[in-house]
């Protein structure tokens, strides 16, 4: 979509920091986003924003969100996910002993849903929704979005799922008078990510079936490397604190995932359309976040360690052999390029919120 590419580079102090951990990332933001953050935090205290996030599928929203929240903090800033709750509606109604949660959400609904369906088609439109036949209106959404920004009280937020379909793109753009957040600034977030990259993503996630983690043994490893001579393959183990006491706690293939982006194809193809419609719209600010730069320049606005690397590994002398190179792939126009980790396209992307809130 010809997204500016960003220069981190600018902001480099000539030293090295490790992104892959929350004390290595704080440095990281820190240093390189300076008293910006600060101002944003103190902005943050009289008045909030709201940021919808549109990207694809398997992009990589919920990454961003969490490390916006760590430099943040969680008392002036949420991640909402309108998938999320979708989820838990259809838990709460499927399971009879949570009954009590169904009536509260029954009479919020009456007090803010106007639809055309009743309240109980609606419920079943939610609970009928993995078949796919029913969608869930946005009339419906609307008011359950608005619920759960009352639950967690006054303040900042991203929002992941709205707008989902190219008509809830025009009440987005009306949303913050519907959450009585007037006065305050809202913005599209929108990160543009190759065909390819999300196509590999998805074929080389795995997930921690204790804590369900994702990771990948060739993009995003844990500290725990293993191989299994039997099958003569690498596996992962979780190095979270809570399941390394787990036998079990083996890095599987998420279902479906290895047949690649062909099972959501349909939903790739509504979110570029989307993210094209959201760039046209007048009026509001964007935030353009790229995750492709070509090759032969990417040195020129990267540094080493902020490079996704791709991991490779062999079997030798009772040893694992670890190796690594910046990940090569073709962006949607064929240029081949290399993408960046997840906290320098947060560092991006805060610099961006940062314009619009401050100047
Ligand atoms: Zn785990």
């Amino acid at each position: 979509m010809g997204f500016p590419i960003f220069n981190s580079k600018e902001l480099s102090n000539g030293k090295v920091y490790s992104l892959s951990n929350p004390g290595g990332r704080y440095e990281y933001f820190h240093a390189k986003l300076g008293s910006k953050i600060d101002e944003v935090k103190s902005f943050l205290e009289n008045n909030t924003f709201v940021g919808f996030m549109l990207a694809k599928k398997m992009a990589g929203k919920g990454t961003y969100a969490k490390m916006l929240e760590e430099i943040l903090g969680r008392e002036r800033f949420a991640h909402i996910s309108v998938g999320d709750i979708v989820r838990e509606v259809h838990e709460i109604l499927v399971d009879s002993s949570r009954s009590a949660e169904k009536k509260n959400m029954r009479h919020y609904l009456e007090k803010y849903y106007r639809g055309l369906m009743t309240i109980e088609e609606a419920f079943e439109a939610i609970e009928n929704r993995s078949q796919g036949k029913i969608s869930i209106p946005t009339e419906l959404i609307l008011p359950l979005l608005k619920r759960e920004i009352e639950k967690i009280g006054r303040k900042a937020l991203f929002i992941d799922g709205l707008p989902r379909n190219l008509d809830q793109v025009s009440y987005s753009l009306y949303f913050r008078d519907l959450i009585n957040y007037r006065d305050d600034p809202d913005f599209f977030v929108l990160v543009d990510t190759p065909l390819e990259v999300i196509e590999n993503r998805m074929k080389h996630r795995l997930v921690c079936p204790v804590c369900n983690t994702s990771k990948s043994l060739t993009y995003n490893p844990t500290k725990f490397v293993n191989y299994d001579a039997g099958q003569n393959k690498f596996y992962l183990l979780c190095d979270n604190v809570n399941c390394s006491g787990y036998n079990n706690a083996r890095y599987v293939e998420k279902e479906g995932d290895a047949s690649g982006v062909a099972s959501i194809k349909e939903r790739l193809d509504l979110d570029e359309k989307l993210m094209k419609m959201a760039i046209t719209i007048y009026g509001i600010p964007k935030v353009l976040v790229r995750s492709a730069v070509p090759v032969e320049i990417a040195h020129d606005y990267l540094e080493d360690y902020e490079f996704q690397q791709e991991y490779s590994y062999k079997y030798e002398d009772g040893e694992i052999k670890v190796s690594k190179k910046p990940w090569e792939f073709k962006d949607d126009s064929g240029v081949v390029s290399n993408t960046m980790l997840a906290a320098t396209y947060v560092l991006n992307m805060f610099s961006q919120i940062h314009k619009i809130l401050i100047g």
